[in-house]
């Protein structure tokens, strides 16, 4: 079976843009497992389904209509052949996929589908629980972690960046939170594999954090 890099942290360490880059570098497959619950998320908002109706969401994530396709600018999402990439994103969505993956049925019905992006040459996998649930014999796990304070400095520049208003203050307070609830869930929370190799991000860029990666892979 083809090698697994698992990338796991808190949100806003840097996964996502990491995992893509070296996916990139190396030409290897790439698992954004966030956007799955993003999508589950987008398609039962869309089909009014209470958030908290755990057979309905697990059915639906079964069943979700969804493929990935290379674009310009990363991946692009479509669901029920519409495209949603831009949609998934937005802070909605976001705080809706917290809740459905708080659900221990929608986890179990979106392993399958993750375990299937394991093809040749390699898999780089970014979530929450790669390297303690769904890749557990990954022969590399990455724990990605930044400070609080930094991860929020890093959103405010991104929010700044794209002309959009923020609030420094609030931004941390939101991670925070989105912390507190991915660690203490009592499904799949939000921690290191035991053997996992944590990076601390927090003073690095992002191209010294990839260098660091492939470096280890190459160990
Ligand atoms: O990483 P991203 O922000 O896209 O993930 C959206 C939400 O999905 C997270 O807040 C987290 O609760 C959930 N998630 C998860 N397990 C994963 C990836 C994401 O529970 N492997």
């Amino acid at each position: 079976t083809a090698p697994v890099l698992t990338i796991d942290g808190p949100g806003g360490a840097g996964k996502g843009t990491i995992s893509r880059l070296i996916a990139e570098r190396l030409g290897w497959h790439l698992l954004d497992s966030g956007a799955l619950y993003r999508i589950t998320a987008l398609a039962a908002l869309r089909r009014d389904l209470a958030l908290d109706d755990e057979a309905a969401l697990a059915a639906l994530a079964a069943g979700l209509d969804v493929s990935f396709l290379p674009g310009d600018s990363g991946v692009r999402v479509i669901l029920d052949g519409d495209e949603v990439s831009g949609e998934i994103r937005t802070e909605t969505v976001g705080d809706a996929a917290s809740q459905v993956a708080a659900l221990p049925r929608v986890r179990e019905a979106l392993l399958q589908r993750q375990r299937d992006f394991r093809q040749a040459p390699g898999l780089v996998a970014d979530g929450r629980d790669m390297g303690t649930v769904v890749f557990t014999e990954a022969p590399l796990k990455i724990f990605l972690t930044a400070s609080a304070e930094e991860r929020a400095q890093r959103r405010y520049r991104q929010l700044r960046e794209a002309g959009l208003s923020a609030n420094l203050t609030s931004l941390l307070k939101e991670i925070q939170a989105r912390d507190a609830r991915d660690t203490q869930r009592s499904v799949a929370p939000l921690k290191p594999a035991d053997d996992a190799i944590t990076l601390d991000t927090t003073r690095l860029t992002i191209p010294e954090v990839v260098d660091r990666l492939i470096e280890l892979l190459a160990q």
